[in-house]
């Protein structure tokens, strides 16, 4: 058996990312390349002759999710199935998923030019509309895959423009069938750049992602009572916006004592927002991550509680809501045990972390214990046209994603 540390050929990998940022290339450098474009068909058609080129059985799914399979040495074993998305944000990067789709078509490459059989079949995946810009929800394909949405859901999303998933999947080419879908699967895993700086500010080359935040929004409603700004004296006045300012500030300091707790206060509406006027009413949004669900449980009562206080001291009413939620995810430690053995066998630094955004691999955990490599993104920049990952970050993220398919497809 060739040594597990047998490296992939990073000018190849380097040409075939540049072969991927002609297609959808904006002014500045980056792509926009949206799902279910022709510029995705484009860059769909040119994949799917890649994977050709390599022997594997190609076929797309009823979501339009791109696979090629590569056979194991067991017949019928479940597989283990890599990858990603290509599909990118209006004013996206080059690297963003494309870089997990396109280092396992090298680590394809590499396991059939050393002709590197496996136990167990290997099976590659460009996911349909992982970013959510085109046609939200995000990762639609991986979602329909996992039954997180039905395939009315899906079929039944709308563009800007009034053009459903469903249509715009058969208008390029690429409504498959039903039975093509991912089954029997035993492993997922997907590289992906960071889209934070934790790897750059810690000087690390591989992130081990051990899971994904679970997130809450909660909606507040303060409402006092609108009046004239001339007349009304202050001790006489219900203002809805001084105290709010207050809540806001609450917010912040409780999550400062809470280890690992993460809130935005992003969303502000001032009623009736007008110089002169008292406000009467005032709604924010506060956006909750932590990746343990019972400390943002926790956390969430707390805000309740400190922020329905403040109301009641100003004589004021507040409703707090939670709008929506996500739960987190744990990723399987087969998976992450092996990037980890791999990382260090390699002698690149690794450091375990978990993702701020959602992944595909976020819903292929509901099938198949996942795991994902994370690639430094030089300051954290990403969906961006200024995204940027180093040449030999990715060739190190490509090496430790052989070691780890080569691993895990093995008995
Ligand atoms: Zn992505």
């Amino acid at each position: 058996m060739k040594s597990l540390l047998l490296g992939v050929n990073k000018k190849r990998l380097l040409e075939t990312i540049k072969v991927s940022s002609s297609i959808g290339s904006s002014e500045k450098g980056g792509l926009n390349r949206l799902a279910l474009t022709e510029e995705d068909k484009m860059m769909r058609d040119v994949f799917v002759q890649w994977l050709h080129e390599e022997g594997l059985d190609v076929r797309f799914d009823d979501f339009g999710n791109i696979y090629g399979r590569r056979k194991g040495k067991i017949i019928d074993s479940p597989a283990v199935a890599v990858g990603s998305h290509l599909d990118t944000q209006p004013c996206g990067g080059r690297y963003d998923g494309i870089l997990g789709v396109l280092t396992a078509l090298e680590v394809i490459r590499v396991l059939n030019e050393n002709n590197i059989e496996t136990d167990y079949p290997i099976e590659i995946i460009n996911f349909t509309n992982e970013e959510g810009a085109r046609f939200a929800p995000p990762m639609l394909g991986s979602g329909g895959v996992s039954e997180e949405f039905t395939k009315d859901f899906i079929y039944s999303t709308m563009d800007d423009n009034e053009i459903s998933f469903q249509e715009a999947l058969r208008e390029i080419g690429y409504l498959g069938d039903r039975r093509h879908r991912l089954k029997n699967v035993r492993s997922f895993i997907e590289l992906h750049i960071e889209q934070g700086p934790i790897l750059g500010n810690e000087n690390k080359s591989i992130g081990i992602v051990e899971g994904i935040q679970g997130m809450s929004w909660l909606s507040v409603k303060v409402t006092g009572e609108t009046n004239h700004a001339g007349p009304t004296p202050m001790e006489n006045r219900k203002d809805a916006l001084v105290p709010s300012a207050k809540m806001i500030s609450k917010v912040n300091e409780i999550t400062k004592k809470i280890d690992g707790l993460k809130t935005t206060v992003g969303k502000v509406n001032v009623k009736p927002n007008v110089a002169n006027v008292i406000p009467g009413e005032v709604d924010f949004m506060i956006d909750i991550r932590h990746k343990d669900d019972e400390v943002r449980s926790y956390a969430i009562e707390r805000l309740k509680e400190q922020l329905s206080t403040i109301a009641l001291m100003n004589d004021l009413e507040v409703t707090i809501t939670t709008d929506w939620h996500s739960d987190a995810v744990r990723f399987s430690p087969v998976v992450t045990d092996a990037i980890k053995e791999a990382a260090d066998k390699w002698g690149y630094s690794s450091i375990k972390l978990f993702s701020g955004p959602g992944h595909d691999a976020k819903y292929m955990n509901k099938i198949a214990g996942s795991g994902m490599i994370f690639l430094p993104s030089i300051h954290g920049i990403s969906h961006n046209e200024d995204e940027l990952t180093l040449d030999d970050d990715i060739e190190k993220g490509a090496n430790v994603l052989l070691y780890v398919i080569r691993k895990l497809a093995n008995n």
